[in-house]
């Protein structure tokens, strides 16, 4: 089995072969830190979430970097507009820096609650300003770049390969853009490395040219050539951005170094609302705090964090996910019943005998890693690879109600859930926090006296005690399960 990525850049799936052996360089484009993250950066972040959870599953050594990105991003990919950060300030009456340091504190909090593993580093594009006056130095003494009025640009015409990622040439891309009289370009397809500030311009820095600020694109080649090296493994991002930023991050950083910038292109598709892209610009979008509190006309409840990653993981990356709240309520049931049955399963193993591990059971999880790896090694088929977790959870709920299943034998199914379903889905969890404040040691010692008292009157054919213990407790919310192995209790 040889793990396969659909590569943007070469249009197939290709086998993927880190540049240095054992070892995987991994850039994904992270958010512009101007609002809270909504259901779209979810898709994204927990796209990438899994690859990079899947390479350290394959045993790979991996850096994974996401930026932040806190300046010169404008709301115009023409080069035009104003800087996102900026607009959103001034709305704030804030300081662009606090901003960012707000919205960066809660794109966190929400990834974690989403269980997205940390990048290895998250670099701000403002702390680094001088790599990237450094590279549009190197790109004009090169002959790649020319400054007007203070600003600076890429000549795309002096890069043959521009075009090379999204497919379109330069001519298409001269008519099809439309023409603006004032442009001191000398083609509208050239871009923004180096932005001349207006006085008014919160975030300027001296440079060579003058005050002013980076071009949204330079952050990510500087920053990725910094931290992973000129040539890197994998570059990630939303498909919006293939064209124009992963286009021009190529561009500038192939004629920097006269070296191949990326060698797999990786591009997630985006969350849709009936059918329309779900984003910030367009404002259909919910928010994921939102989905977590409930709180957005279009939610019916509160959804467990968790959900959501589900809700990915049915869809693949490559595909749009529509999303509507049923699809997230049946997310929500589904996790609810492979989280029941991780819990019933190691409750069960508290109390199993010992002896040797169940070599047909060892046997069926084998088989089912082998399916796992399967459909994770094309292209990462999440969807598949979750239907495996689905049959593990039957397999596990059989096991449970039929036979008496010792100590081994559940331990490796718990090993299972946890390597398949917590380290590389990231939606089993090593550890359940407490549904409530109560000792659960406590209840489960309390419950075993009342279980050994019902079982007693039933023994003694005292019917009218064994009735109405179970009244009683049916009256608490509680009601018993009686296995093979003995009766459990579950409190609704
Ligand atoms: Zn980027």
């Amino acid at each position: 089995m040889a793990l396969k990525f659909y590569n943007s850049l070469t249009r197939q799936k290709d086998v993927f072969t880190p540049l240095n052996e054992g070892r995987v360089s991994m850039y994904v484009c992270g958010p512009t830190v101007y609002g809270d993250s909504h259901l779209g950066h979810a898709k994204s972040y927990i796209s990438f979430d899994i690859i990079y959870r899947y390479l350290k599953y394959l045993g790979y050594s991996v850096t994974y970097i996401q930026n932040i990105t806190d300046v010169g991003h404008l709301t115009d990919d023409a080069d035009e507009g104003e800087d996102k950060l900026q607009v959103a300030a001034k709305k704030e009456r804030i300081h662009p820096m606090s901003l960012a340091e707000h919205y960066t504190a809660s794109y966190f909090e929400d990834m974690d609650r989403l269980n997205c593993l940390r990048p290895d580093i998250s670099p701000r594009a403002s702390g680094h300003i001088p790599e990237q006056i450094a590279l549009v130095q190197k790109l004009m003494d090169n002959g790649h770049a020319y400054e007007v009025n203070g600003s600076v640009y890429f000549d795309v015409a002096s890069h043959k390969a521009y075009g090379k990622l999204s497919g379109r040439n330069l001519e298409d891309m001269r008519s099809g853009t439309r023409v603006d009289v004032k442009s001191e370009k000398r083609s509208p397809a050239d871009f923004a490395l180096w932005k001349k500030a207006e006085p008014n311009h919160i975030m300027q820095w001296d440079s060579p040219w003058g005050k002013g600020y980076p071009g949204w694109h330079l952050e990510c080649s500087v920053m990725s050539m910094k931290y992973l090296g000129e040539t890197i493994d994998i570059h990630g991002g939303g498909l919006e951005n293939k064209f124009p930023h992963h286009e021009c991050e190529i561009a500038q950083s192939e004629a920097a170094n006269g070296k191949e910038f990326v060698r797999y292109w990786l591009h997630n598709n985006m969350v849709t609302v009936d059918g329309t892209k779900m984003g910030k610009s367009l404002n259909n979008f919910i928010l994921l705090k939102q989905v977590f509190s409930g709180e957005h006309e279009r939610l019916s409840r509160a959804y467990d964090p968790l959900a959501v990653r589900m809700l990915v993981l049915n869809s693949h990356y490559r595909s749009p996910l529509d999303f509507s709240d049923s699809a997230l309520t049946a997310a929500q049931s589904g996790l609810d019943r492979i989280t029941e049955c991780v819990k019933s399963l190691r409750k069960a193993m508290e109390k199993a005998d010992d002896g040797e591990a169940d070599a047909k059971v060892l046997k069926q999880l084998e088989g089912f890693q082998h399916r796992f790896r399967k459909a994770m090694d094309d292209d990462i088929n999440t969807s598949v690879a979750l239907s495996v977790i689905y049959e593990m959870e039957k397999m596990t709920s059989t096991l449970l109600q039929k036979g008496r299943p010792n100590k081994k034998t559940l331990a490796a199914v718990n090993d299972m859930f946890n390597c398949l379903g917590g380290d590389v889905l990231g939606i089993v969890l090593k550890e359940y926090p407490r549904e409530s404040g109560i000792n659960q040691d406590l209840l489960d010692y309390l419950m075993g006296l009342v279980i050994e008292q019902r079982a007693k009157a039933r023994e003694e054919k005292d019917w009218a005690k064994a009735d109405e213990i179970r009244d009683k407790m049916a009256a608490f919310g509680v009601t018993f399960k009686d296995t093979p192995a003995g009766t459990d209790y579950e409190i609704k």
